[in-house]
């Protein structure tokens, strides 16, 4: 069965991506995944240790597997929270992107099956062992910029990413060169030293990292910058993401919620009712009120130390 990759585009580009492409499903190449792991540059997530067969071989995510599509949606917009002093990473100031992609991904899969009743496939949004960026590089989306992250010439490094594994074929794309050039900006934005000369992060040292995925108390070395939940910094630092064409969907509604709870957290009010419905609409579920009272203290000490 083969599905022209303009027929995916469509459906993809009404369900509102900014694009889409299609590689042949092949074995991939993950020893340098695997270097950065065995360097404990993962810290504690060791979760990423597990199954690396299937990140290797996506034949093991789906049986009979021809092609993977890689479809982005940006999430790169001018009404960020920066006018406040504490920061919450933008992607965490939308809708939780696990479900509103996978939705999206789904009734793609829905009308496909309409013109391709023998389509088998299997979705994925940052939920399995899948090399998702190199996938996407694959499907010419974009390259690998200096920060680790997928860059796109015109849509930017703020992108969601999803991808289709399916049983047709399809016309595979070429991969984008890479177009970080000279630039170090990312590299020399980070306030930690965390993005390595390779390309990679040392987890132990980004903020991201800290804020949400580290259980224990945040070493004194990070520096926070004033980032509660994730981290923008190397994000916003990029030439491309700052040409990039603005996405139109606001999700106005978690972003008032964010900016309610910044506002009280400013003022040292409660802000436990705005995260807990927070922790319901976007993708701060992944920590607890705790947690985010604890980088909510060290911001704040570490503000103060900085305004003295
Ligand atoms: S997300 Fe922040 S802390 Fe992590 S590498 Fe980028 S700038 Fe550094
Ligand atoms: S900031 Fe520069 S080096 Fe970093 S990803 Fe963007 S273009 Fe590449």
């Amino acid at each position: 069965m083969y599905i022209p990759i303009q027929t995916v585009k469509d459906l993809a580009l009404k369900e509102g991506f900014c694009s889409c492409g299609a590689t042949k499903a092949e074995k991939m190449d993950i020893s340098s995944f695997k270097d950065w792991l065995a360097k404990g540059y993962n810290a504690s997530m060791s979760y990423l240790e597990n199954y690396l067969d299937k990140r290797e071989n996506p034949a093991l995510l789906l049986e009979g597997t021809r092609s993977i599509f890689s479809f982005i949606m940006s999430y790169n917009d001018d009404s960020e929270t920066s006018t406040h002093k504490f920061k919450i990473a933008s992607y965490a100031c939308r809708k939780d992107y696990h479900y509103t992609i996978k939705q999206k991904l789904n009734n793609i899969i829905i009308k496909l099956k309409d013109q391709y009743p023998d389509l088998q496939t299997k979705i994925f949004v940052d939920s399995a062992p899948v090399q998702e960026r190199n996938w996407a590089i694959r499907c010419g989306l974009g390259w690998k910029g200096k920060n680790s992250l997928l860059v796109t010439k015109e849509f930017g490094n703020k992108v969601f990413i999803g991808e289709i594994l399916a049983n047709c074929t399809s016309d595979y794309a070429e991969e984008t060169a890479n177009a970080c050039g000279n630039c170090n900006k990312c590299l020399t934005s980070c306030p930690n030293n965390a993005i390595l000369p390779d390309g990679n992060i040392n987890a132990n040292l980004c903020i991201s990292y800290q804020t949400i995925e580290n259980k224990e108390e945040i070493p004194e070395n990070i520096n926070l910058r004033n980032y509660i939940y994730g981290c923008d910094i190397c994000l916003n630092a990029c030439i491309w993401n700052n040409r990039a064409k603005k996405t139109e969907v606001q999700d106005q509604e978690v972003k008032n919620l964010v900016c309610s709870m910044l506002d009280k957290i400013e003022k040292g009010e409660d802000f436990k009712s705005e995260f807990q419905k927070l922790r319901k609409l976007s993708p701060m579920d992944r920590i607890k009120y705790q947690k985010l009272l604890s980088n909510v203290e060290l911001a704040k000490k570490q503000s103060l130390n900085t305004d003295l």
